[in-house]
Parts: structure tokens; C-alpha cells; sequence
């Protein structure tokens, strides 16, 4: 297999077998992003030599394989005939595959379209990731997330009309101090009509080198600390009336909160005001991301 590039997956892909179709973000704009930042530039790989890695990978790994997740930022803006061929090839190759996904902003979702996305979910594509960060305009237009909120909501229902499954990351946060409750309530009121499968929290933390910690050190973005977190996080989660699995599995978290929604949700937030109690010093401290 050749990687070109950071190579990120998400946390619940580490049992996957990595393989890259794309290299790099074709949007690479979001402020809060360092992961290719310095480069390479986005491209989509020949299908060809994508299908040699999988076949040097069943020469190598054989049936252990079972789940695939292919990295880079924003694989599924690459050519549907491309991705077709690629994950056809997959399912051929790996018989015993239960699972896969690809990383996809609400942008290149609904640059896809309905046809589109049929046709990668036939082919064998079972989830995308998706960055939704939030649901308030203001946040997603000053992070420069490359969608608004209604079109965060389209690209969601359009995974759920293609039958993709949708594992959509939150960032709790990303408003600051001051925009935390318009945050969570936005967020929250987003997913309900989104309906994804899977929400997934993470804690903004400022990365080296990224415009967002630039503003930070500057003093224009000020930073939520834990209770503020805490409390936008049961803001969010009073207010999402979803069914979905919430996940917190990331290690910018200061809690850990996992459960199936709506049954768990009296259990999350008595462990969300069990943590208020705690002092705030005894929570992880404040850091700037490197990776
Ligand atoms: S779309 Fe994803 S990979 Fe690309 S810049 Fe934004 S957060 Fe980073």
C-alpha cells in the first residue's frame, strides 16, 4: 500500500484497513484545521493503482479484513466513476467486507447529488463522515466550513434518501464562549432534522498554525472552558430529540458520554451535571493541538 500525506481516520475506523483514493482536502479552508494546511494539494488517485493497493492488501491480510475506511479529507468529492470502480473493486477483492466509508463535507454531498450517491451506496459505500461542526450560520460562515446550515441539513437528507449511513462530528466550542448556547441550541436543532445515525462530539482545540488559534492568541475568539463545555453540551443534548447513537470518543473531550438516544438521555445528563460538581482545575488542561 502507498500513503501520500497526513493520514487521518476517525476513531471508530481504527479496525479498518486504510486505503487512499484521494490525497489531501480539496476545501482546505476550515479555520480550525492544520491537517493539510502545509500541503499536498487535493487530488483523486487513478482508480487503477488504487485497485493494485487492494490487491497487494488481500495478498497481505487476506479475509482479517473486513471493514474499510479510505482517508484523506473530502474523498468523496472524487469522480463517482472513479469511486465506483474503486469500491466495486473492494467488495470483489474482500467478499467478507461488512463496512465502508469515506470522509464528506456537506459541499461535496450535495455537489454529488441524489444519482450520485445511489450509485456509490450500490457500489458498496455504507457511511460518510461528516464534519457538521454546527448549525448556526454565523459559526459555520466564520470557520469557513464551506457550507451554511441549511445546506448541512440537505447534504445530511441526502445520505439518508441515498441509504448512506451518516456519522456526523460535532465541535463543541467552535462558538466560544459567547456563542456556545446559540451553538448548542443550532447544533442540536440541525441534527433533528439531519436524523443522523451516529453524532459524534469533539472539544475544539487550537491547532499550531491555524488562522482559528491565531485569533485566539489575538483575544478575538475566546475560549469556552469546561463548565461552559459542559453546560453547551447539555444544552445540545436537551434539545436533540433525534434517535441516534451519541458518541464522545475523542481524546479532546473532557467527558465521556456514549449512549443511544432517546433512552439514555436522563443518564447523560446526570453525568453531565455530575461533572458540573467537579472544580474546573481538576478537568484537562487548555493545549494547542499539533497534529
Ligand atoms: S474539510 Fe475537513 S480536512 Fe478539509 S479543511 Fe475542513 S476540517 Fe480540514
Amino acid at each position: 500500500m502507498r500513503y501520500e500525506g497526513p493520514i487521518y481516520r476517525p476513531p471508530s475506523e481504527a479496525g479498518s484497513l486504510l486505503i487512499q483514493a484521494t490525497v489531501g482536502c480539496p476545501h482546505n479552508q476550515c479555520t480550525f484545521c492544520m491537517v493539510y494546511k502545509k500541503g499536498p494539494k487535493y487530488r483523486a488517485r487513478p482508480a487503477a493503482e488504487v485497485i493494485t493497493d487492494l490487491e497487494a492488501a488481500r495478498a497481505t491480510y487476506g479475509s482479517r479484513v473486513q471493514t474499510f475506511f479510505f482517508p484523506a479529507g473530502n474523498t468523496i468529492a472524487a469522480p463517482t466513476d472513479s469511486l465506483e470502480q474503486i469500491f466495486e473493486a473492494a467488495g470483489r477483492i474482500f467478499p467478507e467486507l461488512r463496512r465502508l466509508t469515506v470522509y464528506g463535507s456537506a459541499k461535496y454531498i450535495l455537489a454529488k447529488g441524489e444519482t450520485d450517491l445511489r450509485r456509490l451506496a450500490a457500489a458498496g459505500l455504507t457511511r460518510v463522515h461528516v464534519g457538521l461542526e454546527s448549525g448556526h450560520d454565523r459559526i459555520l460562515s466564520d470557520i469557513r466550513k464551506g457550507a451554511s446550515r441549511s445546506e448541512q441539513i440537505r447534504a445530511g437528507q441526502l445520505l439518508k434518501t441515498a441509504g448512506i449511513e451518516n456519522s456526523t462530528y460535532v465541535m463543541l466550542g467552535i462558538g466560544g464562549k459567547f456563542m456556545s448556547a446559540a451553538h448548542a441550541l443550532a447544533t442540536a436543532t440541525a441534527l433533528n432534522e439531519i436524523l443522523p445515525e451516529y453524532v459524534r462530539l469533539r472539544t475544539f482545540v487550537p491547532k499550531a498554525g491555524t488562522p482559528l488559534l491565531h485569533k485566539v492568541k489575538k483575544g478575538y475568539f475566546i475560549m469556552a472552558g469546561p463548565h461552559d463545555i459542559l453546560r453547551e453540551t447539555r444544552l445540545l443534548l436537551e434539545n436533540l430529540d433525534a434517535a441516534t447513537s451519541l458518541r464522545s470518543d475523542h481524546y479532546t473531550n473532557y467527558i465521556d458520554l456514549s449512549g443511544e438516544l432517546p433512552q439514555d438521555k436522563d443518564r447523560l445528563l446526570r453525568q453531565i451535571d455530575e461533572a458540573l460538581e467537579r472544580p474546573e482545575n481538576t478537568f484537562r488542561p487548555f493545549f494547542v493541538g499539533t497534529e
